[in-house]
Protein backbone atom coordinates (compact mmCIF):
# COMPACT_ATOMS: atom_id res chain seq x y z
CA UNK A 1 0.00 0.00 0.00
CA UNK A 2 2.48 2.17 -0.27
CA UNK A 3 3.45 2.55 3.46
CA UNK A 4 -0.28 4.22 3.96
CA UNK A 5 -0.86 2.52 6.96
CA UNK A 6 -3.48 4.93 8.72
CA UNK A 7 -7.21 5.27 7.68
CA UNK A 8 -6.15 8.90 6.53
CA UNK A 9 -3.06 7.82 4.64
CA UNK A 10 -5.08 5.08 2.88
CA UNK A 11 -8.13 7.01 2.24
CA UNK A 12 -5.68 9.52 0.30
CA UNK A 13 -3.97 6.94 -1.62
CA UNK A 14 -7.28 5.24 -2.69
CA UNK A 15 -8.41 8.55 -4.13
CA UNK A 16 -5.55 9.38 -5.79
CA UNK A 17 -6.06 5.23 -7.46
CA UNK A 18 -10.19 5.91 -8.14
CA UNK A 19 -9.09 9.21 -9.72
CA UNK A 20 -5.77 7.34 -11.76
CA UNK A 21 -8.91 4.56 -12.81
CA UNK A 22 -10.69 7.15 -14.30
CA UNK A 23 -8.49 9.23 -16.13
CA UNK A 24 -6.59 6.27 -17.51
CA UNK A 25 -9.94 4.23 -18.74
CA UNK A 26 -11.11 8.04 -20.46
CA UNK A 27 -14.30 8.25 -17.95
CA UNK A 28 -15.33 5.28 -19.42
CA UNK A 29 -16.06 2.84 -16.73
CA UNK A 30 -19.08 2.54 -14.34
CA UNK A 31 -18.37 3.28 -10.66
CA UNK A 32 -19.81 -0.42 -9.84
CA UNK A 33 -16.62 -1.66 -12.57
CA UNK A 34 -14.12 0.52 -11.11
CA UNK A 35 -15.19 -0.37 -7.51
CA UNK A 36 -14.08 -4.33 -9.02
CA UNK A 37 -11.49 -3.13 -10.84
CA UNK A 38 -9.80 -1.89 -7.50
CA UNK A 39 -10.76 -4.08 -5.43
CA UNK A 40 -12.93 -1.90 -3.22
CA UNK A 41 -15.50 -2.59 -1.13
CA UNK A 42 -18.75 -0.82 -2.28
CA UNK A 43 -19.62 1.10 0.33
CA UNK A 44 -15.81 2.34 0.06
CA UNK A 45 -16.08 3.18 -3.39
CA UNK A 46 -19.33 5.57 -2.89
CA UNK A 47 -17.54 7.35 0.13
CA UNK A 48 -14.45 7.70 -2.09
CA UNK A 49 -17.05 9.29 -4.84
CA UNK A 50 -18.61 11.20 -2.68
CA UNK A 51 -15.88 12.62 -1.21
CA UNK A 52 -14.00 13.56 -4.37
CA UNK A 53 -17.40 15.02 -5.99
CA UNK A 54 -17.40 17.44 -2.73
CA UNK A 55 -13.84 18.35 -3.83
CA UNK A 56 -14.80 18.88 -7.42
CA UNK A 57 -12.75 16.42 -8.71
CA UNK A 58 -15.49 13.87 -9.89
CA UNK A 59 -18.92 14.16 -11.01
CA UNK A 60 -20.94 11.13 -12.14
CA UNK A 61 -23.25 11.00 -14.80
CA UNK A 62 -26.05 8.18 -15.65
CA UNK A 63 -24.29 5.47 -17.89
CA UNK A 64 -25.91 5.59 -21.53
CA UNK A 65 -26.84 2.00 -21.30
CA UNK A 66 -27.73 0.40 -18.04
CA UNK A 67 -29.19 -2.56 -17.09
CA UNK A 68 -32.79 -2.55 -16.38
CA UNK A 69 -33.91 -1.33 -13.19
CA UNK A 70 -30.88 -0.17 -11.71
CA UNK A 71 -29.43 3.20 -12.67
CA UNK A 72 -25.67 3.09 -13.25
CA UNK A 73 -23.25 6.27 -12.49
CA UNK A 74 -20.60 6.59 -14.72
CA UNK A 75 -17.86 8.92 -13.10
CA UNK A 76 -16.02 11.38 -15.07
CA UNK A 77 -14.38 14.77 -14.61
CA UNK A 78 -16.06 17.83 -12.68
CA UNK A 79 -17.37 21.16 -14.49
CA UNK A 80 -15.41 22.91 -12.21
CA UNK A 81 -12.65 20.24 -11.76
CA UNK A 82 -8.93 20.18 -12.60
CA UNK A 83 -7.88 20.86 -16.12
CA UNK A 84 -4.04 20.60 -17.87
CA UNK A 85 -3.45 22.82 -20.66
CA UNK A 86 -0.86 21.24 -23.07
CA UNK A 87 0.85 22.60 -26.46
CA UNK A 88 2.36 20.58 -29.14
CA UNK A 89 4.97 23.39 -30.56
CA UNK A 90 5.81 22.47 -33.80
CA UNK A 91 8.44 23.78 -36.30
CA UNK A 92 5.75 25.76 -38.11
CA UNK A 93 3.04 26.52 -35.79
CA UNK A 94 1.52 25.18 -31.71
CA UNK A 95 -1.45 24.14 -31.00
CA UNK A 96 -2.38 24.54 -27.53
CA UNK A 97 -5.54 22.53 -25.62
CA UNK A 98 -7.68 22.25 -22.42
CA UNK A 99 -7.71 18.90 -20.95
CA UNK A 100 -9.98 17.53 -18.51
CA UNK A 101 -9.18 14.39 -16.68
CA UNK A 102 -10.08 11.59 -18.44
CA UNK A 103 -8.35 12.92 -21.31
CA UNK A 104 -11.19 15.02 -23.15
CA UNK A 105 -9.04 17.50 -25.31
CA UNK A 106 -10.43 20.83 -26.19
CA UNK A 107 -8.49 22.54 -28.92
CA UNK A 108 -8.10 26.15 -27.65
CA UNK A 109 -6.11 27.64 -30.66
CA UNK A 110 -4.03 26.82 -33.52
CA UNK A 111 -1.19 29.62 -34.37
CA UNK A 112 1.31 30.11 -36.86
CA UNK A 113 4.92 31.15 -36.26
CA UNK A 114 7.85 32.46 -37.80
CA UNK A 115 10.25 29.29 -36.15
CA UNK A 116 12.43 31.56 -33.95
CA UNK A 117 12.65 30.65 -30.21
CA UNK A 118 10.81 34.37 -29.31
CA UNK A 119 8.55 34.26 -32.54
CA UNK A 120 7.31 31.02 -31.53
CA UNK A 121 7.18 31.14 -27.40
CA UNK A 122 6.45 34.48 -26.80
CA UNK A 123 3.09 34.56 -28.10
CA UNK A 124 2.64 31.06 -26.73
CA UNK A 125 3.78 32.20 -23.26
CA UNK A 126 0.58 35.34 -23.68
CA UNK A 127 -1.96 32.97 -24.75
CA UNK A 128 -0.76 30.34 -21.74
CA UNK A 129 -1.27 33.54 -19.60
CA UNK A 130 -4.94 34.22 -21.01
CA UNK A 131 -6.07 30.89 -20.82
CA UNK A 132 -5.04 30.60 -16.83
CA UNK A 133 -6.73 33.71 -15.96
CA UNK A 134 -9.76 32.49 -17.57
CA UNK A 135 -9.50 29.28 -15.55
CA UNK A 136 -8.01 30.45 -12.60
CA UNK A 137 -6.88 27.93 -10.30
CA UNK A 138 -8.44 24.83 -12.45
CA UNK A 139 -5.02 24.84 -14.17
CA UNK A 140 -3.33 22.38 -12.43
CA UNK A 141 -0.37 22.63 -14.86
CA UNK A 142 0.93 22.96 -18.26
CA UNK A 143 2.92 20.68 -20.88
CA UNK A 144 4.94 21.97 -23.47
CA UNK A 145 6.00 19.44 -26.37
CA UNK A 146 8.64 20.42 -28.82
CA UNK A 147 10.37 18.85 -31.84
CA UNK A 148 13.90 18.12 -30.00
CA UNK A 149 15.83 17.06 -27.32
CA UNK A 150 15.07 18.57 -23.91
CA UNK A 151 17.53 19.28 -21.49
CA UNK A 152 17.39 20.17 -18.06
CA UNK A 153 13.88 20.40 -17.32
CA UNK A 154 13.40 23.08 -20.43
CA UNK A 155 17.05 23.73 -22.65
CA UNK A 156 15.77 22.70 -26.15
CA UNK A 157 17.91 22.20 -29.56
CA UNK A 158 15.79 22.17 -32.56
CA UNK A 159 18.94 21.67 -34.92
CA UNK A 160 17.28 22.61 -38.11
CA UNK A 161 15.48 25.30 -36.81
CA UNK A 162 18.61 26.49 -35.36
CA UNK A 163 17.39 26.93 -31.71
CA UNK A 164 20.61 25.72 -29.59
CA UNK A 165 20.09 25.48 -25.95
CA UNK A 166 16.86 27.66 -25.69
CA UNK A 167 15.21 28.15 -22.30
CA UNK A 168 12.04 27.60 -22.80
CA UNK A 169 10.34 27.91 -19.34
CA UNK A 170 12.05 31.47 -18.99
CA UNK A 171 10.58 32.50 -22.55
CA UNK A 172 7.16 31.43 -21.31
CA UNK A 173 7.09 33.83 -18.46
CA UNK A 174 8.68 36.52 -20.76
CA UNK A 175 5.24 36.13 -22.60
CA UNK A 176 3.47 36.27 -19.35
CA UNK A 177 3.31 39.98 -18.65
CA UNK A 178 0.02 39.75 -16.69
CA UNK A 179 1.64 39.41 -13.33
CA UNK A 180 -2.03 39.96 -11.30
CA UNK A 181 -2.96 36.60 -12.95
CA UNK A 182 -2.74 33.15 -11.33
CA UNK A 183 1.18 31.89 -10.81
CA UNK A 184 1.95 29.94 -14.12
CA UNK A 185 4.21 27.34 -11.99
CA UNK A 186 6.78 25.50 -13.92
CA UNK A 187 5.83 24.25 -17.41
CA UNK A 188 6.68 20.48 -17.58
CA UNK A 189 8.70 20.70 -21.12
CA UNK A 190 9.27 16.86 -22.90
CA UNK A 191 10.59 16.27 -26.45
CA UNK A 192 7.08 15.51 -29.07
CA UNK A 193 8.36 11.84 -29.54
CA UNK A 194 8.29 10.61 -26.14
CA UNK A 195 5.26 12.26 -25.30
CA UNK A 196 3.77 10.71 -28.17
CA UNK A 197 4.81 7.46 -27.21
CA UNK A 198 3.86 8.34 -23.30
CA UNK A 199 -0.02 8.45 -25.03
CA UNK A 200 0.57 5.52 -27.65
CA UNK A 201 1.35 3.96 -24.15
CA UNK A 202 -1.60 5.20 -22.00
CA UNK A 203 -4.28 5.18 -24.96
CA UNK A 204 -2.87 3.58 -28.10
CA UNK A 205 -1.38 0.72 -29.72
CA UNK A 206 1.43 0.82 -27.10
CA UNK A 207 -0.56 -0.19 -24.48
CA UNK A 208 0.14 -3.34 -22.33
CA UNK A 209 3.20 -3.67 -24.90
CA UNK A 210 6.19 -4.16 -22.88
CA UNK A 211 8.78 -2.90 -25.50
CA UNK A 212 7.83 -1.18 -28.13
CA UNK A 213 9.31 1.57 -30.59
CA UNK A 214 7.27 4.73 -31.63
CA UNK A 215 8.53 6.55 -34.43
CA UNK A 216 7.40 9.94 -34.99
CA UNK A 217 7.58 11.50 -38.67
CA UNK A 218 7.31 15.06 -39.08
CA UNK A 219 9.95 17.61 -41.02
CA UNK A 220 12.35 14.89 -39.89
CA UNK A 221 11.78 11.82 -37.96
CA UNK A 222 12.00 10.90 -34.16
CA UNK A 223 11.94 7.90 -32.45
CA UNK A 224 11.79 6.49 -29.02
CA UNK A 225 12.15 3.14 -27.21
CA UNK A 226 9.17 2.15 -24.89
CA UNK A 227 10.21 -0.21 -21.82
CA UNK A 228 7.24 -1.07 -19.84
CA UNK A 229 5.09 2.09 -20.89
CA UNK A 230 8.05 4.37 -20.03
CA UNK A 231 10.26 5.72 -22.62
CA UNK A 232 13.62 4.97 -22.27
CA UNK A 233 15.24 8.98 -21.92
CA UNK A 234 18.68 8.47 -21.49
CA UNK A 235 21.11 9.80 -18.73
CA UNK A 236 20.58 12.94 -19.56
CA UNK A 237 16.82 12.56 -20.37
CA UNK A 238 18.12 12.88 -24.55
CA UNK A 239 18.42 9.25 -25.26
CA UNK A 240 16.96 7.68 -28.34
CA UNK A 241 18.01 10.11 -30.81
CA UNK A 242 17.60 7.76 -33.69
CA UNK A 243 16.99 9.96 -36.26
CA UNK A 244 20.40 11.02 -35.94
CA UNK A 245 21.67 7.91 -36.14
CA UNK A 246 23.28 6.72 -39.59
CA UNK A 247 20.98 3.92 -40.19
CA UNK A 248 20.84 4.64 -44.34
CA UNK A 249 24.19 4.87 -45.77
CA UNK A 250 23.20 8.34 -46.45
CA UNK A 251 26.62 11.17 -46.28
CA UNK A 252 24.78 13.88 -45.89
CA UNK A 253 25.75 16.44 -43.35
CA UNK A 254 22.86 17.09 -40.52
CA UNK A 255 22.22 20.19 -38.91
CA UNK A 256 22.70 18.36 -35.74
CA UNK A 257 25.91 18.38 -36.38
CA UNK A 258 26.99 14.49 -37.40
CA UNK A 259 26.95 13.29 -40.65
CA UNK A 260 24.57 10.43 -42.56
CA UNK A 261 21.34 11.35 -40.30
CA UNK A 262 18.52 8.77 -40.51
CA UNK A 263 16.16 11.71 -40.18
CA UNK A 264 17.20 13.64 -42.87
CA UNK A 265 15.87 10.45 -45.50
CA UNK A 266 12.49 9.90 -43.61
CA UNK A 267 9.64 12.47 -43.13
CA UNK A 268 8.50 16.34 -45.08
CA UNK A 269 11.72 17.87 -45.55
CA UNK A 270 12.86 14.54 -47.55
CA UNK A 271 9.42 14.74 -49.53
CA UNK A 272 10.35 17.81 -50.63
CA UNK A 273 13.74 17.21 -51.30
CA UNK A 274 12.57 14.03 -53.91
CA UNK A 275 9.88 16.35 -55.34
CA UNK A 276 12.86 19.27 -56.18
CA UNK A 277 11.12 21.81 -54.28
CA UNK A 278 12.75 23.86 -51.36
CA UNK A 279 13.06 22.17 -48.32
CA UNK A 280 14.52 22.98 -44.17
CA UNK A 281 13.94 25.61 -41.83
CA UNK A 282 10.49 24.17 -40.31
CA UNK A 283 8.83 25.32 -43.70
CA UNK A 284 6.67 23.69 -46.56
CA UNK A 285 3.83 21.81 -44.51
CA UNK A 286 1.66 22.11 -47.11
CA UNK A 287 3.51 21.18 -50.31
CA UNK A 288 4.96 18.48 -48.73
CA UNK A 289 1.52 16.90 -48.08
CA UNK A 290 0.94 17.56 -51.42
CA UNK A 291 4.02 15.90 -52.25
CA UNK A 292 2.94 12.54 -49.60
CA UNK A 293 -0.74 12.61 -51.59
CA UNK A 294 0.07 12.50 -55.45
CA UNK A 295 4.01 11.86 -55.66
CA UNK A 296 4.39 7.88 -55.68
CA UNK A 297 8.15 7.77 -56.26
CA UNK A 298 8.69 10.27 -53.59
CA UNK A 299 6.43 8.29 -51.24
CA UNK A 300 8.30 5.20 -52.03
CA UNK A 301 11.79 6.55 -51.66
CA UNK A 302 10.84 7.63 -48.25
CA UNK A 303 9.17 4.85 -47.30
CA UNK A 304 12.11 2.61 -48.09
CA UNK A 305 14.75 4.41 -46.36
CA UNK A 306 11.92 4.41 -43.17
CA UNK A 307 11.86 1.00 -43.76
CA UNK A 308 15.66 0.15 -43.52
CA UNK A 309 16.04 2.41 -40.57
CA UNK A 310 13.25 0.17 -38.67
CA UNK A 311 15.36 -3.06 -39.33
CA UNK A 312 18.41 -1.60 -37.66
CA UNK A 313 16.40 -0.23 -34.75
CA UNK A 314 14.48 -4.12 -34.62
CA UNK A 315 18.21 -5.79 -34.51
CA UNK A 316 18.77 -3.77 -31.88
CA UNK A 317 15.37 -3.20 -29.60
CA UNK A 318 14.10 -6.34 -30.79
CA UNK A 319 10.42 -4.51 -29.68
CA UNK A 320 6.75 -6.37 -29.95
CA UNK A 321 5.39 -4.05 -31.99
CA UNK A 322 6.42 -0.61 -33.91
CA UNK A 323 4.23 1.90 -33.85
CA UNK A 324 4.51 5.36 -36.43
CA UNK A 325 2.66 8.81 -35.96
CA UNK A 326 3.00 11.84 -37.92
CA UNK A 327 3.29 11.04 -41.42
CA UNK A 328 4.22 7.50 -40.38
CA UNK A 329 0.92 5.89 -41.29
CA UNK A 330 0.62 7.67 -44.52
CA UNK A 331 3.89 6.65 -45.34
CA UNK A 332 2.68 3.34 -44.31
CA UNK A 333 -0.26 2.77 -45.82
CA UNK A 334 0.66 4.41 -48.85
CA UNK A 335 4.22 2.37 -49.65
CA UNK A 336 3.69 -0.15 -46.91
CA UNK A 337 5.46 -2.99 -49.42
CA UNK A 338 8.18 -1.18 -50.32
CA UNK A 339 8.99 -0.33 -46.62
CA UNK A 340 8.83 -3.66 -45.67
CA UNK A 341 10.77 -4.76 -48.94
CA UNK A 342 13.55 -2.57 -47.92
CA UNK A 343 13.77 -3.16 -44.67
CA UNK A 344 13.75 -7.15 -45.23
CA UNK A 345 17.56 -7.66 -45.95
CA UNK A 346 18.62 -5.80 -43.10
CA UNK A 347 16.67 -7.70 -40.54
CA UNK A 348 19.08 -10.34 -38.58
CA UNK A 349 17.66 -13.78 -40.18
CA UNK A 350 16.30 -14.44 -36.31
CA UNK A 351 14.40 -11.72 -36.61
CA UNK A 352 12.90 -12.07 -40.48
CA UNK A 353 10.78 -15.18 -38.73
CA UNK A 354 8.63 -13.38 -36.58
CA UNK A 355 9.12 -9.79 -37.81
CA UNK A 356 7.61 -7.27 -35.04
CA UNK A 357 4.02 -6.00 -36.42
CA UNK A 358 4.29 -2.20 -37.67
CA UNK A 359 0.92 -0.04 -36.81
CA UNK A 360 -0.03 3.35 -37.41
CA UNK A 361 -0.81 5.52 -33.98
CA UNK A 362 -4.44 5.55 -32.81
CA UNK A 363 -3.81 9.16 -31.89
CA UNK A 364 -3.01 10.23 -35.23
CA UNK A 365 -1.17 13.72 -35.05
CA UNK A 366 -2.79 14.21 -31.31
CA UNK A 367 -0.04 11.89 -30.07
CA UNK A 368 2.06 14.74 -28.47
CA UNK A 369 -0.44 17.32 -26.87
CA UNK A 370 -1.93 14.00 -25.10
CA UNK A 371 1.39 13.20 -23.93
CA UNK A 372 1.88 16.94 -22.81
CA UNK A 373 -1.21 16.43 -20.54
CA UNK A 374 -0.11 13.20 -19.15
CA UNK A 375 2.26 14.41 -17.80
CA UNK A 376 0.40 17.44 -16.31
CA UNK A 377 -1.92 14.51 -14.62
CA UNK A 378 1.13 12.36 -13.55
CA UNK A 379 2.45 15.15 -11.23
CA UNK A 380 -1.76 16.17 -10.39
CA UNK A 381 -2.89 12.21 -9.44
CA UNK A 382 -0.57 11.79 -6.38
CA UNK A 383 -0.99 12.44 -2.75
CA UNK A 384 0.66 15.88 -2.75
CA UNK A 385 -1.44 16.93 -6.07
CA UNK A 386 -4.84 15.94 -4.54
CA UNK A 387 -3.85 17.92 -1.09
CA UNK A 388 -2.62 21.10 -2.79
CA UNK A 389 -5.86 21.16 -4.83
CA UNK A 390 -8.02 21.06 -1.72
CA UNK A 391 -5.70 23.83 -0.28
CA UNK A 392 -6.03 26.23 -3.21
CA UNK A 393 -9.97 25.37 -3.64
CA UNK A 394 -11.65 26.70 -0.13
CA UNK A 395 -14.62 27.64 -1.26
CA UNK A 396 -16.09 24.74 -2.42
CA UNK A 397 -19.15 25.17 -0.71
CA UNK A 398 -20.02 27.76 -2.92
CA UNK A 399 -23.60 27.91 -4.23
CA UNK A 400 -24.02 28.57 -8.06
CA UNK A 401 -26.71 27.80 -10.10
CA UNK A 402 -24.59 24.89 -12.25
CA UNK A 403 -23.90 23.55 -9.40
CA UNK A 404 -27.69 21.89 -8.98
CA UNK A 405 -26.82 20.20 -11.97
CA UNK A 406 -23.65 18.55 -10.19
CA UNK A 407 -25.28 15.16 -8.46
CA UNK A 408 -24.02 13.15 -5.98
CA UNK A 409 -25.69 10.28 -6.49
CA UNK A 410 -25.52 7.16 -4.84
CA UNK A 411 -26.52 3.66 -6.30
CA UNK A 412 -28.87 1.31 -4.33
CA UNK A 413 -26.73 -0.14 -1.74
CA UNK A 414 -24.66 2.43 -0.97
CA UNK A 415 -25.47 5.18 1.25
CA UNK A 416 -24.37 8.91 0.76
CA UNK A 417 -21.78 10.56 3.05
ZN1 LIG B 1 21.43 14.63 -37.14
Amino acid sequence: MNGATTSGELRAHNRVRLLRAVHDCGATRTRSQLTRDLRLARGTASVLVAGLAEDELLHEEPAREHVRGRPTQVPGPHPYGPVALAVDVREDAWELAECELGGRVTVLEVRPHDGTPEGALRPLGEALAAHRDRLGRRVVGTGVALAGPVRHGGLVDIAHLDWHGVDVPALLAAGDRDEAGPPAGTPVVGNDTAFAAVAEARRGRLRDVRVGLHLHVDFDLGGVLMVDGRPVAGAGGVGAEFGHMPLTESRRPCACGALGCWGADVGANALLRHAGLAHGGGRGREQAEHVLATDAAAVEATSRMLGRGIAALVNAHDPEVVTLSGHGPELFERAGAALLAAGEPYLMAIRRERPPRIEGSALGWRGALLGAMESVFDAFLTVEGLELWRNNHPDQARDTPDRQSVTHSTPDGDRPL
